[in-house]
């Protein structure tokens, strides 16, 4: 497709584009518009009805309607009070209005000259004044100026983008572009949604100039049938790709690891308890995806506390079982540590070598964890980022488990996944006959965005060895509905433990008007006494990290105050990690009874014998966040509580998290109320999926579409035609483009 910035000087009528072409093609691409299909692409979110003019007298019978009418300029003024601002008079044959500009440039004071014609679009309101306008459209035409016959089609812009910009660049791409329907008319007659006439060119055509008659409503609630049309292509483009990187990834190398042997049994064995039916359902799930010589890729989700390390454990042990690898990465220390010492705990004694490898060790220290990892003799290896750097080289990585999965980025992840062996000693008796290696799936699909170094697909052959993609399990805490998880996420799998282990004790959850702070402190001291233990976290300030760590420690001085008699401590982001270890240990020994925090708890931190949780300004955090602080309580058997203090009055999205808070502890729902409140997009980050994709279709409205976009991308690619091949193609180039690979990893 021709690129953008020699096409834009074209329309020389738009001063803006003449002025500066190559920085319009650059403020165009910031909202993602590079080529002819994306502009033609690039569909309005709205419509101005600009066809129809109405006398003022009829305009003010509308009711706040928004309405067009015309007239002439009577009268123009500046006017001081109650503030500046700019009103206008202009009169037609059934009476006058006002239109007020509280901003406004001197340029547009001499628009308004008396006598001038103008014509307004805009809400009618009666103020003390009579008829006027708040801040009008507006345009200076001239008598009998012919009236637009389509509705104005509003586009989503951006800085230094306008409307009149875009207008101009998608009417020219429109003529430029290849109109070819990727879905034959024969193909379109099959499917029961598709009204014969809903051609893509028809489609996109109608929606950037809708016909004056059309029906308005459909058009704005996006039901008419060129909008199905979009949404179908996109659904279906999203499903196509989907269902190639299921087939790429099955297509890749990746190292068989069969065997249930001596460790795994061993480690099941001395597990001081047994798996819940969930865990074992998983479990046999990786398992079964351990096997085959394909990558698995799969998503744990379980809520917090739900048991996932211990299912990563035996995953990792399976993987050592069969001669390989495993890697285990933590998005923050505290918690990279805490997965160390208890896995550590559990497999040292089984004759496992564990290596530990953070940011934060020392020179030497990183060297001799380098070494063993680059040896081989490391068997597994914990820690944080410090994995990804690429001072490591795995000797034969067979497993990467990614805890807490969407703290991390796409980036992250891929890299920790293309650490597998690249050495070409993938020749162990275990594994030979399993892997497969196909140098050729490095041809799939088109580029890969630019800001990603390498195709995950690619499979170097350095040195004549090939790359075995490592076998991958990302696990999260925070659940994503189904089907979010299955049309959001590429190709993944999805295993949920839908259970808790026996023994815990439901959550009690309370919110508490801060001005009851003594009650509270009162309660923690109380609990102190029983042997408990308690967090106290201290208050989100996004804005400024410095006033949040002064916060932490004035808690923390007025906590000491309060409670001579507790042991308080205080864990925040700024500490060194070793300075934090010794917190976090002194916790977990229950030398310190109360552990004053800023959000740094909230991943995976396990302390079982903490069972109640204090949470300032619980406003200020979001649902899923305040679901995850409060899994630090409950892992033991003793009753737990969480308080939530809050500043009120409560604003109305707040207060619905602290009742939901107080409703449920299950995730699920959690993660659906947060969905609700939030919206898809801020719910699953943009950079971590493909999200960006889906422009038109809504997952909640129209999943009917998703399941016959999911219908028609099996039939075309199970039917091995050459027809269908082009089809699938076609669709996929027009509607990703460069976009596809986001959707790998
Ligand atoms: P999360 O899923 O939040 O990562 P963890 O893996 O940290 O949860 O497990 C929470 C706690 O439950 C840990 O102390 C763990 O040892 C314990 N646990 C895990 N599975 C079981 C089980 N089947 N029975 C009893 N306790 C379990
Ligand atoms: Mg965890």
């Amino acid at each position: 497709m021709p690129a953008l910035n020699q096409k834009t000087a074209k329309p020389a009528a738009q001063p803006a584009a003449r002025n500066a072409p190559a920085s319009l093609a650059s403020r165009l691409a910031k909202l993602g518009l590079r080529t002819d299909m994306d502009l033609v692409l690039h569909l309005p979110m709205r419509y101005e009805d600009e066809t129809q003019v109405l006398s003022i007298r009829d305009a003010s019978l509308r009711g706040g309607q928004p309405c067009q009418v015309e007239g002439v300029v009577t009268a123009c003024d500046i006017q001081y009070r109650p503030r500046r601002q700019l009103v206008v008079t202009i009169a037609d044959d059934s009476g006058q209005l006002v239109m007020r500009f509280l901003n406004f440039y001197g340029s547009q004071v001499k628009q308004f000259e008396t006598g001038n014609r103008v014509r307004a679009r805009g809400e009618l309101r009666h103020g003390f004044f009579g008829a006027e306008m708040v801040h009008p459209g507006y345009k200076i035409v001239l008598e009998g100026a012919p009236l637009p016959t389509a509705l104005t089609p509003v586009y989503p812009a951006g800085e230094g983008v306008s409307q009149a910009m875009l207008r101009n660049a998608i009417a020219a791409a429109l003529t430029r572009v290849d109109w070819n329907d990727s879905l034959p008319p024969a193909l379109l007659a099959t499917l029961e949604w598709a009204e014969p006439a809903a051609s893509f060119e028809a489609a996109v055509r109608l929606l950037h100039n809708p016909p004056s008659d059309i029906d308005e409503h459909a058009l704005i609630e996006r039901s008419h049938p060129a909008w199905v049309r979009m949404k179908f292509d996109e659904l279906l483009a999203q499903q196509l790709s989907l269902k190639r990187a299921q087939a790429a990834r099955r297509s890749q190398g990746a190292a068989a690891l069969p065997v249930i042997g001596e460790l795994s049994n061993a480690f099941l064995m001395t597990l001081p308890f047994t798996l819940t039916g969930a865990q074992q359902r998983v479990l046999s799930e990786i398992r079964n995806d351990l096997r085959a010589g394909f990558p698995m890729q799969r998503l744990l989700q379980g809520d917090v506390g739900s048991g996932k390390t211990v299912v990563a454990a035996l995953a990792a042990a399976q993987a050592i079982d069969s001669g390989f690898q495993a890697a285990l990465m933590a998005p923050t220390e505290i918690l990279a540590d805490q997965h160390f010492r208890k896995i550590a705990a559990w497999m040292e004694p089984l004759g496992i070598k564990v290596a530990w490898l953070t940011g934060s060790l020392k020179k030497k220290e990183k060297l001799a964890a380098q070494a063993l990892i680059e040896s081989g003799e490391a068997q597994l290896v914990i820690g944080t980022h410090a994995l990804i750097q690429d001072a490591v080289q795995f000797a034969k990585l067979g497993l990467v488990i990614v805890d807490e999965q969407h703290r991390f980025g796409v980036g992250q992840r891929l890299t920790l996944r293309n650490k597998g062996s690249t050495n070409g000693d993938v020749s162990t008796p275990t594994c030979s006959a399993h892997v497969r290696l196909q140098a050729d799936t490095a041809t799939q699909a088109g580029g890969m965005p630019p800001e990603f170094p390498a195709s995950p697909l690619t499979l170097p052959l350095q040195g004549g060895g090939y790359h075995v993609v490592p076998h991958q399990l990302m696990m999260s805490a925070t659940p994503i509905p189904r089907t979010l998880a299955m049309t959001y996420y590429a190709d993944l799998e999805v295993s949920v433990i839908d259970e808790l282990p026996p023994g815990r004790s439901p959550i009690v959850t309370r919110a508490i008007d801060q001005n009851r702070r003594d009650e509270v402190i009162e309660r923690v001291h109380a609990a102190a006494l029983e042997g408990r233990q308690v967090y106290w976290v201290c208050p989100l300030i996004e804005e400024s990290e410095a006033l949040q760590l002064q916060t932490a420690t004035d808690t923390h001085a007025m906590l000491v105050q309060a409670l001579p008699d507790l042991a308080v401590g205080l864990v925040h982001g700024r500490m060194k990690p070793a300075e934090k270890q010794a917190v976090m240990d002194a916790f977990t020994r229950n030398e310190i009874q109360l552990l004053v925090a800023t959000t740094v708890i909230e991943v995976g931190v396990d302390v079982p014998n903490a069972s109640l949780m204090v949470i300032e300004h619980a406003e200020r955090f979001g649902l899923s966040q305040l679901h995850q602080l409060r899994g630090r309580v409950g892992r033991g058997s003793a009753a737990s509580v969480c308080l939530m203090l809050y500043l009120g009055p409560l604003g109305g999205t707040a207060k619905q998290r602290l009742l939901t808070m107080r409703e449920t502890t299950d995730g699920f729902a959690i993660a659906r109320k947060d969905l609700e409140l939030r919206g898809p997009g801020e719910f699953l980050g943009a950079r971590q999926s493909g999200q960006a994709m889906l422009r038109f279709a809504d997952l909640e409205t129209d999943q009917w579409l998703v399941e016959q976009a999911r219908d028609l991308a099996q039939r075309l690619l199970h039917d091995a035609s050459a027809a269908s091949a082009a089809i699938v193609s076609a669709h996929l180039a027009r509607w990703l483009g460069l976009r596809e690979d986001f959707l790998r990893v």
